[in-house]
């Protein structure tokens, strides 16, 4: 590397990095980051190194990644606009597929409006940056998604952490706060390490009693939970207990970007407020018009809905029963906890000879000696595909004494 003085100065913590990959992952049969492999389009299966597995760890939660008709919308959406879309919205306007998808978005959610942005990421930055600032309080669960810390140290406003889907301690931390300001409480509906779900009857309540804004990252819950994949509100049999409601179309829906959907005065406030999306390029076409396919398709077929919740269930019961733990999941994503970062590593590396994809999430993603591996049900595992996944978890967990053998 160049030996300049300020490359230098960088060198330390550039090895730490290293030291930090290089103490989980020293040999090639335990590389579990950044890995490449190659999904078959029709299947649950990948292909890496050689050998056909079974992947359990892919977010496409309703199976349409690869989906035929969703390629068809991508590639009809370039024959028409092109690849990308030279630039800002705010200066070079947006293609109609921008205002369809954003009325789609929005009829979904059962708002008035939507705004897509280029990630969820940035839809979580710019929403909470555009919504509050210095003087102002925001109250975010321990858990909530690094997208909505990171809004949240941007944005100037004070920040207090609630531990996790506790109510009382939310309610006793917007007692402390600042009397002054807009009070903002952001949660996640679905949590993606834990697939537990978030109390929304209690938080509401506990905002009105307040007057706090709340703000929910449907993330893993679009597609996911509730009866049609409408998310949190359709859980807990609510229309509309959400202030602000924010998703992305990187998971259930297998394109990119993020979304945000409310009151007309507040999606045209964020137009002009939210930085990522005034000043970040516009979703290309095909990216649009693959979300626009892919909503289409959740709302025409339920069923995959209903396969994700029944499948889930049935997953997290046998594992249970074969004595591995899942910790508080409800839904599709389900954490199969090893224990030590090393013995998630280990457990991924036994998976994986066993013929499944199970990709291990550690500190400080997770609590100390909860490392786990994050599994995710999807609508394109069949019966048969989960029967085998179980068994291999299982098997795995045996050999690596996670379970008796
Ligand atoms: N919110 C949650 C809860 C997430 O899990 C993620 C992605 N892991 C995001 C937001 C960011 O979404 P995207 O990947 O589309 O930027």
């Amino acid at each position: 590397m160049n030996a300049s003085g300020g490359w230098e100065r960088l060198a330390p913590k550039l090895d730490a990095t290293r030291r930090r990959v290089r103490s989980l992952e020293w040999e090639p049969a335990r590389r579990n980051s950044f890995v490449t492999y190659t999904v078959e389009r029709d299947s649950a299966y990948a292909d890496l190194d050689g050998r056909r597995l079974l992947m359990m760890s892919g977010y496409s939660y309703l199976g349409l990644a690869g989906d035929e008709r969703v390629v068809r919308a991508a590639q009809a959406a370039v024959e028409l606009y092109g690849t990308g879309n030279h630039g800002v919205r705010a200066l070079a306007g947006s293609i109609p597929l921008h205002e369809e998808l954003e009325a789609e978005v929005a009829r979904f959610a059962g708002r008035d409006r939507a705004l897509v942005f280029g990630s969820g990421y940035a839809a979580n930055v710019g929403t909470v940056g555009a919504l509050v600032g210095a003087g102002d309080t925001v109250l975010i669960d321990k858990y909530d998604h690094a997208s909505i810390v990171d809004g949240c140290r941007l944005s100037g406003a004070t920040v207090t952490r609630f531990r996790h889907n506790d109510v009382d301690h939310l309610d006793r931390r917007l007692a402390a706060a600042s009397p002054d300001g807009i009070r903002l409480v952001i949660v996640d509906s679905v949590y993606s390490m834990d697939g537990d779900i978030a109390p929304l009857p209690e938080l509401r309540r506990v905002c009105d009693a307040h007057d706090a804004l709340l703000m929910v990252d449907e993330a893993h819950a679009l597609g996911v939970i509730g009866a049609t994949g409408k998310g949190i509100e359709e859980h807990f049999g609510y229309t509309a207990k959400v202030d602000v409601k924010l998703g992305t179309l990187s998971k259930a829906i297998p394109s990119m970007g993020g979304w945000v959907a409310g009151p007309e005065e507040l999606i045209g406030h964020l137009k002009y407020a939210a930085r990522p999306f005034l000043f970040s390029a516009a979703l290309g076409p095909a990216q649009t018009g693959a979300a626009l396919e892919s909503l289409r398709i959740l709302q025409q077929e339920p069923e995959r809905v209903t396969h994700i919740q029944e499948e889930s269930a049935r997953f997290r019961r046998t594992l249970n029963d074969g004595g591995m733990r899942t910790g508080d999941s409800e839904t599709a994503v389900v954490p199969v906890i090893a224990g030590s970062d090393e013995a998630a590593y280990d457990y991924a590396t036994a998976c994986r000879a066993a013929g499944v994809i199970g990709l291990p999430v550690v500190t400080p993603a997770v609590p100390n000696d909860l490392a786990r591996l994050r599994i995710a049900i999807t609508a394109r595992h069949t019966k048969a595909d989960l029967d085998f996944a179980a068994e291999a978890f299982l098997k795995a967990a045996a050999e690596c004494g996670l379970i008796p053998a």
